[in-house]
């Protein structure tokens, strides 16, 4: 019996993890949950699941719940320190990781540290800090499995794959919803629009990361982490039918390739019965009817972020965290309707040119490069808006 803690588990990944868990209780047993500030659902999960620990990032919602949780015998944690020390529960042998944004960088440190294995959605952490948790995971001997579906097809594409047989990685993208809306007709784009993604059904950050294609520009820098691979051996083609979930060439030119109808309950489930596979209730493959798989190269032009990743991937260092964070507040702003779509890509192209890199980071200056940009992206957004 696993004994597994789900951080961010009000949201999209959260949930679906916590309903493949319920697929299989004779395998698993909850025994923590958290949230940002859904108190509401996240009482509603410590009813249904009775966690012995639960987390809150808002302190005062925290302290409200736990009065609700009184008579439970669950142990209520509040603010960032709470999320650390959930992360390392000494009762869990697995934590799932989907939080969503920079915030999910300590607890998965504080995870790999206390020794469990960490199934990871939360892309951003190894966006910022992907040298320093590849390491951490190295020294103490923890397992890093891959939920995102992409690093998924391609984890499972490299199974039995020995590292010099392989050319490169091909990830896949959608191209998300404005993949043939011409880009003189981005500056009209509204949240509303942005968040219509076509295939998949996700939280708010990584939709509109889809529509900028800012997503797959993380997901080169995750892949190179987590599959140590140079960011030059990885290409990115555009699959609008999101069937083929991503590619590993090898080096005679033979194609691997993963594919299942887009449902993240099938990678959720695979990041957490691997070695084993079970069967889903997911809807399977039809090849009874005609089906048109079609793949193109992605337009750089008109998705510049999917440019700036590749070059903070080659500027490496803390670049990648600036990256990352001015687009989380560039973001941010533009959901909150402060910022136009089109100023998303200039206010994080504008934090990484005023950004002077240091290339062997620590992690204080990971987060030192973090909150510089966060400041740096928020007087840009007042300037853009
Ligand atoms: P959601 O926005 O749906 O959920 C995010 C979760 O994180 C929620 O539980 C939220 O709590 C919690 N959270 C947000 N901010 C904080 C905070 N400051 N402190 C503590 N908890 C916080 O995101 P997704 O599930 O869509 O994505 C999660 C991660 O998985 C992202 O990194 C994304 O890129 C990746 N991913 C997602 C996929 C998908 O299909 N959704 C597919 C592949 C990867 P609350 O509900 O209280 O706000």
């Amino acid at each position: 019996m696993k004994k597994v803690v789900v951080l961010g588990s009000t949201g999209s990944i959260g949930r679906i993890s916590l309903e493949v868990l319920e697929d299989f209780p004779e395998r698993f047993s909850i025994v923590g949950l958290s949230a940002g500030r859904n108190a509401g659902l996240l009482y509603e999960q410590a009813l249904r699941y009775r966690p012995q620990v639960v987390a809150l990032d808002d302190e005062s919602l925290a302290s409200d719940l736990a009065e609700r949780l009184a008579t439970f015998n669950v142990k209520v944690l509040g603010g960032p320190d709470g999320l650390a020390e959930i992360a390392g529960f000494p009762g869990s042998d697995l934590v799932v990781n989907a939080l969503v944004g920079a915030v999910g960088l300590i607890p998965t440190l504080k995870a790999i540290e206390s020794g469990k294995t960490v199934a990871l959605a939360n892309k951003e952490a190894l966006v910022m800090a992907g040298g320093i948790i590849t390491e951490k995971a190295r020294e103490y001997g923890t397992d890093l499995i891959p939920i995102d579906s992409e690093m998924s097809a391609i984890w499972q594409c490299l199974h039995s794959c020995q590292p010099t047989q392989i050319r490169r990685l091909i990830l896949t993208a959608s191209g998300g919803p404005f993949l043939n809306l011409p880009k003189e007709e981005f500056q009209r784009v509204r949240p509303s629009d942005a968040l219509m993604h076509p295939t998949w059904q996700m939280g708010k950050k990584i939709t509109v990361d889809s529509a900028t294609l800012m997503n797959k520009g993380l997901e080169v820098i995750e892949a190179h982490w987590f599959f140590n691979m140079p960011p030059s051996k990885i290409d990115v083609v555009i699959h609008p039918q999101s069937v083929v979930h991503s590619l590993v060439e090898l080096v005679d030119g033979s194609i691997r390739a993963q594919l299942s109808v887009p449902d993240m309950r099938l990678p959720v489930q695979y990041a957490l019965t691997f070695p084993e596979r079970f069967e889903s209730c997911t809807q399977k493959m039809d090849f009874s009817s005609n089906m048109m798989l079609s793949f193109s190269p992605p337009d750089l032009e008109k998705f510049g972020a999917l440019r700036l990743a590749y070059s903070a991937a080659s500027s490496g260092g803390t670049m990648p965290a600036v990256l990352n964070a001015a687009n989380e507040v560039a973001v941010e702003a533009f959901l909150e309707e402060r910022l136009p779509f089109t100023s998303i890509l200039k206010v994080v192209e504008r934090a990484m040119e005023e950004h002077p890199v240091i290339a062997k980071p620590s992690l204080d200056d990971i987060l030192g490069a973090d909150s510089w940009a966060r400041r740096e992206a928020e007087r840009l957004v007042r300037l853009e808006s």
